[in-house]
């Protein structure tokens, strides 16, 4: 890797060998136990970050409740101010935070300096919206009085994020809290911890030449434990968790006993309903983009195909050839299409998906299996899968993190394939692929899709930032990143105020005296 300048980029960002993993912006706190991070390009060595004890997490909490009451202070459209130098920053180190999220999580070096131009798009975003967080008026009923609703900020926002998108879903907490006049308190994938020492990097940097105060932007470092340490605290009032169902079930439920709000981004099961009006040129690229890109490890990565038994072979016979064309390798080389799974347990749980499919009476059209070799040293480079199925298996119904496409026949009118396309637990993104305007709308219709995403003419991964993301379901219900998400990030506040000399009650109510 090392020919791919990745050396130079560590060193750039500020990582080295042994990172502490704590930090409240500028001071940086070192526990004993480390994570170490292994790249999956090619198995080696990235470097460490040391675990977040429980005194530093305390001095984390400490520091951001104090920061919190000066942030909220400082207008919004100065708090902006800030996030826009952030992405400035962000446009100069695109190159190297790029080839880290490649290098430690495996996407395609496209995609990850796609995901590092997600994150400059949302402080855009950001930077606009700190002068939009506007409330209303509302007529009052009583002579002499007004109504309003205003947004306020709303404290320390917990970030948990999943593996998958190491900086980016990050960035699109952070950069929408800031404004809002939250700080934020990270912890990061123990799967790619070195993202969160660079972004930390970064960041700190533009909150000293503001002469900010610690605690606006905190990272902590381990595994779930360390993630409980935020989901358990009173002092947290936002939990927002990107990563698995089992993961979001748990942390729901406790943020929910102590009657904090949580934002939940969790798995999906997405679907591509192609009928037979279907455009060929757009339903071929788009599904096995949606299936193999970020090797099936996106939240929204194709996981079925829905086609319609007259137009079935030949669409099956496009897909199928345009897997032979498919390159898998070291993914930061710009001419393979197709990275490795991010460790060994992925490519287990991927093998084990395929044996499970096949004793469900599955019939495998492209063989998967692990990529050995020359280059593929690490062990988890593995093939895309297209096995022909039915969506009541038990493996359909679950979300396997990997490259394997599921395709299967429906008849008659779409509805039937709107039925399956709902028919699993999770409800994220879902596409149609239709050249008749009646179909397009039943699918987007209320009696339509009934997830989060709903596309027409193009594939279900690859989300654009100025939208609300998020699902329903299983999914988790949780909306980030453009539209109104913002919202999320403040508390909502209604007053009443009276300029007459009376006090008439509400609803007429007479109380004299
Ligand atoms: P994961 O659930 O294993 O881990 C995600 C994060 O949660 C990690 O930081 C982990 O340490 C933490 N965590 C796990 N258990 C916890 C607990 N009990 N308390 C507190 N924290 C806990 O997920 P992963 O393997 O990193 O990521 C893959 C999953 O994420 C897939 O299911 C994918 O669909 C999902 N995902 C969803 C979205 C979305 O926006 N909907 C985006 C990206 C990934």
């Amino acid at each position: 890797a090392t020919s791919f300048g990745i050396e130079e980029a560590l060193q750039k960002l500020g990582i080295k060998e042994v990172n502490p993993g704590t930090s409240t912006g500028n001071k940086w706190f070192s526990g004993e136990d480390t994570i170490a991070s292994y790249s999956p390009v090619d198995g080696k060595l990235i470097g460490k970050v040391t675990v977040t004890t429980k005194e530093d997490y305390e001095k984390v909490m400490e520091s951001a409740t104090a920061a919190f009451k000066t942030f909220r202070t400082i207008p919004a459209p100065q708090r902006g101010e800030i996030v826009r130098q952030f992405g400035n920053k962000l446009r100069e180190l695109k190159e190297p935070l790029g080839k880290l999220v490649s290098y430690e999580m495996g996407k395609s070096l496209q995609e990850g300096y796609g995901e590092v131009q997600e994150m400059i798009d949302i402080c855009d975003f950001a930077v606009g919206l700190s002068r939009q967080l506007n409330g209303q008026t509302i007529p009052s009923e009583r002579p002499g009085h007004v109504m309003r609703e205003q947004w306020h900020s709303l404290g320390v926002v917990g970030i948990i994020s999943a593996f998958n998108f190491p900086v980016a879903v990050w960035a699109w907490n952070t950069a929408l809290a800031w404004v809002c006049g939250d700080v934020c308190v990270w912890k990061a994938s123990e799967k790619a911890p070195l993202c969160s020492v660079a972004c930390q990097n970064i960041i700190a940097g533009v909150l000293k030449e503001n002469n900010l105060p610690e605690g606006i932007s905190c990272i902590i470092n381990g595994d779930y434990k360390i993630g409980e340490m935020m989901t358990n605290d009173t002092r947290i009032p936002l939990i927002s968790a990107t990563g698995s169902t089992r993961m979001g079930r748990i942390v729901g439920a406790k943020v929910a006993e102590r009657f904090g709000k949580s934002l939940l981004e969790l798995g999906g099961n997405n679907a591509i309903i192609i009928t037979p009006t279907a455009d060929l040129k757009v339903v071929v690229p788009g599904a096995v983009f949606g299936a193999v890109g970020t090797a099936g490890q996106r939240c929204t990565s194709t996981r079925r195909l829905i086609i319609h038994e007259s137009v079935y072979n030949k669409v099956r016979d496009a897909i199928v050839g345009a897997y032979a064309q498919i390159k898998i390798g070291n993914p930061l080389d710009e001419t393979k299409h197709v990275g490795p799974l991010i460790d060994k347990d992925a490519v287990a749980m991927y093998l084990n998906a395929i044996e499970k499919a096949k004793a469900e009476g599955g019939n495998v059209l492209i063989e998967g299996g692990v990529v050995k070799g020359e280059g593929f040293e690490s062990g988890c480079y593995v093939k895309p899968a297209i096995i022909e199925a039915k969506n009541h298996y038990e493996i359909v119904q679950h979300e396997t993190f990997a490259p394997i496409l599921y395709l299967m026949k429906y008849s008659g009118e779409v509805e039937n394939a709107i039925d399956m396309q709902n028919g699993v637990a999770q409800g994220l993104s879902s596409a149609i692929m239709t050249n008749e305007m009646k179909e397009a709308e039943k699918f987007l219709s209320y009696s339509g899709s009934d997830c989060g995403i709903a596309n027409v003419n193009i594939g279900t991964s690859g989300a654009e930032i100025g939208g609300a993301f998020g699902g329903e379901k299983e999914t988790g219900g949780g909306r980030e990143s453009g539209s109104d998400a913002w919202k999320v990030y403040m508390r909502r506040q209604t007053n009443t105020v009276n300029y007459s000399d009376e006090l008439p009650l509400a609803q007429g109510i007479k109380f004299d005296l």
